[in-house]
């Protein structure tokens, strides 16, 4: 039997803070699925991402946004623009801030930015593995100033510790209502838009610090082979300069080719499929500066 709708929650949460706090870990974690690229490098998750979790007294519609930040190149711009686009939209405001000896200061920038939201706002320490417990509470205390009223939830995205409990918080400060999205529905990103997130986290976990920031991923073939039970992928990285063309490719086309398999076996398994998979790097100068292209690329 299906519970009475007044007894089930449902909404939209806004997931945010700067770049490299753990959102998208944090996001995986809470929906159970890999949506959103991790890497160790930050400003990997450009474009917005939707999960949704579904529980049988609750559904939650996380919006992960990129890393608010100060930046006059058009393509941060545009990424700030968003993340602000999405904080409004929220019922609920999950502020993600990373634990430390004190507050960072980008952090609490951030969180001046939060309190300013008009939303119920829960601040989720993460990355509590890396601090003694004892740290959390003058953390907590600064956070609660900066951002009186707020919930506050310490978290390890990492480790799964305490998520749960981020959950039981969030659903508390949900409407109540029905659904708003099919139950089964994990996310509504595409399995190309799946696909690329995860050829350019290969590309960036092989480029490390060298990576053009300027790299994007489209998909331009996506089909489904059945008599050969083989999943066709061909996608073209794009890049502004010659010389990031060739970074990626690397000496005799090594690099492309370690890139290419790393992303093979990691879409194998996330469709269930074997895969064909090509790769063309492709220099479009300046793509950056085009809010076409950047609205093409789903930034
Ligand atoms: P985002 O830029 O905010 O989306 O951050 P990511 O989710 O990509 O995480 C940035 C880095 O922090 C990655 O190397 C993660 O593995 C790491 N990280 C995320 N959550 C935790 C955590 O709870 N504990 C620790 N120790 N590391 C974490």
């Amino acid at each position: 039997m299906t519970k009475p709708a007044d007894h089930f929650r449902a909404g939209f949460v806004g997931l945010g803070g700067r770049s490299n706090v753990g959102k998208s870990t944090l996001l995986n974690r809470l929906v159970g699925y890999k949506v959103a690229a991790v890497t160790p490098l930050p400003q990997t998750t450009r474009r917005r991402i939707l999960g949704i979790r579904t529980d049988p007294d609750a559904q939650l519609i996380l919006i992960d946004m990129p890393g608010i930040h100060g930046s006059r190149k058009l393509l941060n711009q545009r990424m700030v623009d968003r993340a602000r686009a999405c904080l409004r939209e929220a019922d609920v405001v999950v502020g993600v801030i990373q634990a430390g000896a004190r507050l960072d200061g980008r952090d609490q920038e951030f969180l001046d930015e939060l309190r300013e939201l008009r939303q119920p706002k829960i601040v989720a320490i993460n990355k509590v593995d890396l601090v003694a417990r004892a740290a959390l509470i003058p953390l907590a205390e600064q956070c609660l100033k900066l951002v009186p009223g707020t919930e506050i939830v310490p978290v390890s995205a990492l480790s799964g510790e305490n998520v749960e409990e981020l959950v039981s918080t969030i659903k508390s400060l949900l409407p109540p209502g029905p659904a708003l999205m099919p139950a089964d529905q994990y996310t509504d990103q595409s399995e190309r838009m799946l696909a690329e997130e995860v050829i350019l986290e290969k590309i960036f976990f092989a480029m490390r610090e060298e990576v053009p920031f300027s790299t994007a991923v489209k998909v331009e073939k996506f089909s489904l082979e059945p008599e050969r039970k083989l999943l066709h992928i061909s996608a073209l990285i794009i890049v502004e300069r010659e010389s990031h063309k060739g970074m990626i490719i690397g000496a005799g086309g090594q690099q492309l080719k370690e890139i290419g398999q790393r992303a093979r076996v990691e879409l194998e398994q996330l469709f269930e499929s074997k895969i064909f998979l090509e790769l063309l790097v492709k220099v479009e100068r300046n793509w950056t500066r085009d809010p076409r292209r950047i609205e093409e690329f789903g930034l």
